[in-house]
């Protein structure tokens, strides 16, 4: 019974997680390094940087792209 519990579990675990799902972002607008006048957003989460102009704002993860 625990077992079973335990497995129930695990699979809400991944289902609310979704680890294969990297939209999970946490782009932060980092002021101090500003080149060509666009801003650079760096994810807080996986670490990607992308430098996007002034007003727009990274929507999509990086992380798969490299
Ligand atoms: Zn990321």
């Amino acid at each position: 019974m625990i077992l079973i519990i335990g497995l129930l579990l695990a699979v809400a675990a991944i289902l609310i997680l979704r680890p294969w799902e990297r939209r999970s972002c946490r782009w932060r607008q980092d002021n101090r390094k500003l080149a060509d006048g666009r801003v650079l957003f760096t994810c807080a989460a996986c670490g990607a940087e992308l430098a996007l102009p002034r007003g727009r704002e990274p929507k999509t993860c990086l992380a798969g792209e490299r």
